[in-house]
């Protein structure tokens, strides 16, 4: 069997949990398993990382950012051969040069596109354990990048596609997928089975437990993924197709702290201005969200609509600096709100619930700001301040901590 085990950066946080992690590498190994594991940075050493940076530069070019995260991932892997090795197993580390894991140009986000099998099972032919660096890949001129934050679970699930691996386990420090982020949300329960469409949702709309790519890649090539705990044994949650249990109507609650509320208002109340403002956002490769169009009045209306966070910035200068000024009054941005969603493959047959949700949020005095919906998730916009209470308010609405 080939194996390819995948371990967040908690999980090989210190030498004791290193060499917790290399124990249950070899224990599948001397099973005579082909294995493969993929290590995330230590710790917070991204985050450290990114520190570092703009206490040198405020404003770091994205290359240079992807040349010093892969730092991190090139650590764990080579601390890991080295105590695979004290332990008496052959290992070698590889970093996404060396293998090959050929990437678009996006610095800080890009798509893995192609991996070169040949340097892995070269390796595994000669019985040795092949540890390679999650997030990283490189471009067309060897110049390293980074998949986007969590991006690792999505270099496993890529490299068990790429080796037709017969397992893709993700080793996280909590036991599965939950209705809701258990950190947040004290009556969350551990999903058994979640469909790859309800995971991709749930990954989206801010359940950092698996990076969404990761979902998308594994529902594309047919990678089933079991997420559970590096630290114990608990039987983990399988992500795949279609689950065998009953369809419940909703399966889980996210949580996003990561938006940002834009309004452009006064804007020309005429045909083309929607087309015109959206298509400029496009075209700057920026995502909007949630999208509120206001009745129009006196020849004027507002928009207002969500973006990430992170790109708040970005987007103003890009309305600032390209959409005819004449065509509007002004621009208003709002950081502190937070999305919360509801989603389930239920909800398509089942009209209440919505309704549901908004009367939760009712009952906890918590204002709705921004409402969409699709056919299987609802959202809204409320305060930040607000948001723990809501995932907690609709947790309990929908019944989510009972099995
Ligand atoms: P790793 O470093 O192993 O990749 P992450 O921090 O990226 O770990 O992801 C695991 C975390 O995801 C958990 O600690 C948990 O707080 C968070 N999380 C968010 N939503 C969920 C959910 N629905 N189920 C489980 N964990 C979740
Ligand atoms: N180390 C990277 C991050 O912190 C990638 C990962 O952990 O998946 O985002
Ligand atoms: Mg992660």
């Amino acid at each position: 069997m080939l194996i390819v085990k995948k371990f967040g950066g908690t999980s090989v946080g210190d030498k004791e949990r290193i060499f917790n992690v290399a124990r249950r590498c070899i224990e599948d190994y001397k099973k005579g398993h082909d294995v493969v594991v993929v290590l995330s940075a230590m710790g917070k050493m991204t985050d450290e990382l990114i520190a570092k940076a703009k206490d040198i530069n405020p404003n770091p070019s994205k290359r240079e950012m992807d040349m010093l995260f892969t730092t991190g991932e090139q650590t764990s892997v080579a601390l890991m051969a080295m105590a695979m090795d004290a332990l008496g197993v052959p290992a070698v580390s590889l970093n996404a040069f060396q293998v090959a894991m050929h990437s678009t140009n996006k610095y800080g986000n890009a798509r893995l596109k192609r991996i070169d099998t040949e340097r892995i099972h070269h390796e595994l032919d000669q019985r040795k354990i092949v540890l390679v660096t999650g997030f990283q890949g490189i471009d067309h001129y060897n110049n390293y990048t980074t998949l986007g934050r969590g991006g690792s679970d999505t270099t496993a699930v890529a490299l068990a596609a790429a080796l037709r691996a017969d397992a893709c386990e993700i080793y996280t420090d909590v036991e599965g997928v939950y209705t809701a982020d258990p950190r947040k949300v004290k009556d969350a329960r551990k999903l058994k089975e979640i469909t790859y469409n309800e995971m991709l949702e749930l990954a989206t709309l801010g359940a950092g437990v698996l990076h969404n790519r990761s979902v998308e890649l594994a529902k594309k090539h047919g990678v089933q993924l079991v997420v559970r705990s590096s630290l114990n044994t608990a039987e983990g949650t399988t992500v795949k197709e279609a689950t065998s249990m009953e369809e419940k109507v909703v399966s889980g609650v996210a949580g996003d702290k990561n938006a940002a509320r834009i309004a452009v208002m006064g804007l020309h109340d005429e045909p083309g201005i929607a087309f015109k403002l959206f298509n400029l956002l496009a075209r700057n490769n920026i995502n909007v969200d949630i999208i509120l169009q206001s009745v129009g009045r006196d020849g004027t209306k507002d928009i207002s609509f969500t973006v990430t966070e992170d790109s708040a910035d970005e987007t103003v200068e890009v309305i600032k600096n390209n959409f005819p000024r004449a065509k509007y009054k002004e621009i208003d941005v709002e950081t502190k709100v937070a999305k919360v969603s509801v989603v389930g493959a239920g909800m398509l047959a089942h009209p209440g619930v919505a309704a549901n949700m908004f009367q939760a949020l009712y009952q906890h005095d918590i204002n709705i700001r921004m409402i969409s919906t699709s056919e299987i998730r609802v959202t809204v916009l409320v305060n930040e301040d607000d948001m723990e209470k809501a995932m907690n308010a609709v947790h309990e609405a929908y019944g989510l901590q009972e099995a």
